[in-house]
């Protein structure tokens, strides 16, 4: 049907209208939910893998709206970095992710650090790492008590006010963690350039343990990374088989399912008083 008739609808495809309208839609939504302030965020522990204590947690932002229902993060955050929405929705992930870890300071788990994940566009800001300084100094924080994940493909366009940015915020004393490393155009250069302390290993290197070269390679970027002083997370843990080889391979921390899904903020706190007494 759909090379009937005019020659101009030729490559008409119904999808790509249908498409296109739902995201118009969904921008719609997205627009009156940061105005709403309407996100939420959910939290997923990070283990050291020799005790099994929770070091830290991510947050990540969910967001289910009236209309819509749940639309996931992988859906909505590349739009609002198109659309500049990313800007006002980071302030906001990170005043509710600095007001949840003062919460839990308070509640008695006072070395807790949270891990926060950044876009590019928030990055490009002159005024982001004092709009940083001022969320901690809001909710009472230090400068260690959170780190900040950032992606390859974020960093790898070197803007000069990304890397002033990353700097400030390091000598500040706030850590930086580089997200979903080996994918993307790993170029290990800027591992040097910028002031890294954490590797994320994304989860495709670990869920993939079973088979070839997988192994080799993880046991490569956990040596490499150690050697330039880097903490090493894997990411996407969900087998017993695959926790037993990052500990056997001295992997420093571990996030996945297999310990625990992202919980909302009301069920950390029972994942911190079930944890062993260390
Ligand atoms: P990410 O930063 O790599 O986050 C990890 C993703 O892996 C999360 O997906 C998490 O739910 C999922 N995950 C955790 N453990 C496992 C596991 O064992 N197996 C599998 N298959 N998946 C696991 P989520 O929450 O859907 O977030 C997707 C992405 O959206 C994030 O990837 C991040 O890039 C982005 N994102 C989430 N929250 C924020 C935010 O506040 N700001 C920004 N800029 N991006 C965010
Ligand atoms: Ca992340
Ligand atoms: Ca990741
Ligand atoms: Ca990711």
């Amino acid at each position: 049907a759909k090379n009937r008739g005019k020659n101009c609808f030729k490559y008409f495809s119904p999808n790509i209208g249908q498409r296109s309208r739902e995201m118009a839609t969904i921008e719609q939504r997205l627009h009156l939910a940061t105005e709403n302030q309407a996100f939420e965020l959910h939290y997923q522990p990070i283990l050291e893998t020799s005790s099994g204590q929770i070091r830290s947690f991510e947050a990540l932002i969910r967001w289910n709206d009236e209309q819509l229902g749940r639309i996931p993060p992988d859906k909505f955050i590349p739009l609002a970095e198109q659309n500049g929405l990313i800007v006002e929705i980071g302030q906001q992930v990170l005043n509710q992710a600095c007001e949840q870890l003062c919460q839990l300071h308070q509640q008695g788990y006072g070395s807790i650090k949270m891990g926060i994940n950044l876009s590019t566009r928030q990055l490009t800001r002159p005024q982001f790492a004092s709009e940083v300084i001022n969320t901690l100094d809001r909710y009472r924080l230090k400068p260690s008590d959170i780190y900040l994940e950032l992606t390859e493909t974020s960093v790898m366009k070197g803007q000069k006010q990304t890397v002033r940015n990353l700097s400030k915020l390091s000598r500040l004393g706030i850590q930086i963690a580089m997200d979903d490393f080996g994918t993307g155009y790993s170029s290990l250069s800027y591992l040097k350039r910028l002031p890294i302390d954490l590797l994320k290993i994304d989860r495709s290197f670990i869920n993939q343990l079973e088979n070839d070269s997988n192994p080799a390679i993880l046991s490569a970027i956990i040596t490499m990374a150690h050697a330039m002083g880097l903490e090493v997370v894997a990411e996407g843990v969900e087998l017993e088989s695959q926790m037993r080889f990052l500990s056997d391979h001295n992997c420093d921390l571990v996030q996945g399912y297999l310990f625990s899904p992202p919980r909302p903020a009301d069920g950390i706190l029972e994942l911190l008083q079930a944890q062993p007494v260390p």
